[in-house]
């Protein structure tokens, strides 16, 4: 058994770590694409407004710029697109409602 100085699963202080966590990123789930560990939070996506990206933990990873799920590392197109479909037909059932109401 080698002695290890660095351990790579030590607690993310890293002073000698070159690449550590940029500024105004955070520690995540390692991205599903590069598996870099380190992401920013999105306040605000277009298909989501402010809520969407807060409900799917959406980040966007700072080395190879896919947005993911900062718990799982997961891609969340999948949550998108369903959060996009309900979104579509909350409106369009609005919109009827809306529009149908005033002449009953
Ligand atoms: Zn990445």
């Amino acid at each position: 058994m080698s002695t290890n100085p660095q351990n790579p699963y030590a607690p993310p202080q890293m002073p000698n770590d070159p690449q550590g966590p940029p500024p105004g990123s955070e520690m995540v789930a390692p991205c599903y694409k590069c598996g870099c560990p380190y992401a920013k939070r999105i306040s605000f996506t277009w298909w989501g407004g402010l809520l969407g990206p807060r409900m799917f933990n959406h980040v966007k990873c700072v080395r190879c710029f896919s947005t993911f799920n900062a718990k799982t590392g997961q891609s969340n197109n999948t949550a998108i697109t369903i959060y996009c479909v309900v979104g579509f037909a909350i409106a369009v059932i609005l919109g009827l409602i809306i529009g149908i109401l005033p002449n009953l």
